[in-house]
């Protein structure tokens, strides 16, 4: 098993599909967002320097992000997917520094922006980010509780319509070099992400056999 990026906005669907590569085909998620969100709750050094910049829909910047990653990364044990990076050319590159080479397959989340923002108002999560729910699509049987874990559901301060606005620009203004990148070395597959949960992961191990 290789090791997999997935690149898209936020709200196309990378944390749900990765939760379903995890479960499924055994791969080990890890996403730089829920790492830098853990290290906010921890109230650690890290997290108080990334706090405001999060809250903010800004890119951390790029050193902060790498030092998280290599310090929860064991390539030797795992095949990872890359949830949230890269996000940005320079990062692309660091991350082929990290695994002395290109990722085995890149793939992109493709939707619209008007449905990115109405997916991200009405997303739910548990406080470590690692289960999702759509107050719409996928709401939890009880209100405001993991069907999984029984923790309350929360919603992410950068999930505020106003936040969602501003990462959805950040994301449109870094992510064209990073597609490039790996198109050009044959590694990018694109996925249509509006289609059910079940869908996108039936399309997506298809292409990632
Ligand atoms: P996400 O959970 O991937 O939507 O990330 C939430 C926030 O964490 C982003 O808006 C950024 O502020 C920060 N973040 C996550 N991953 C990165 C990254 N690779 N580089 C810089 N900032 C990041």
């Amino acid at each position: 098993m290789k090791n997999l990026v997935l690149l898209g906005a936020p709200g196309s669907g990378k944390g749900t599909q990765s939760a379903k590569l995890v479960a499924e085909k055994g791969y080990t998620h890890i996403s730089t967002g829920n790492l830098l969100r853990a290290e906010i709750a921890k109230e650690s050094e890290l997290g108080i320097k990334v706090k405001e910049v999060m809250e903010s829909g800004q890119l951390v910047s790029d050193d902060l992000v790498v030092e998280l990653l290599k310090a929860n990364l064991d390539l030797d044990n795992s095949a990872y997917i890359f949830d949230g990076y890269p996000r940005n050319i320079e990062q692309a590159k660091t991350l082929n520094s990290i695994l002395e080479g290109y990722p085995s397959l890149a793939v992109y989340f493709e939707l619209d922006t008007d449905k990115l923002v109405e997916r991200l108002t009405n997303r739910r999560v548990t406080k470590d980010g690692k289960h999702i729910y759509n107050l719409v699509t996928n709401p939890p049987k009880v209100s405001g509780v993991c069907d999984v874990s029984g923790e309350p559901l929360v919603q992410r301060d950068d999930d505020k319509e106003e936040v969602v606005r501003s990462r959805m620009e950040v994301f449109e203004n870094t992510i064209n070099p990073v597609l490039d990148l790996y198109e050009s070395k044959g590694k990018l597959v694109r996925l249509q992400a509006d289609q059910s949960m079940d869908k996108v992961f039936s399309d997506l191990v298809s292409k990632i056999n």
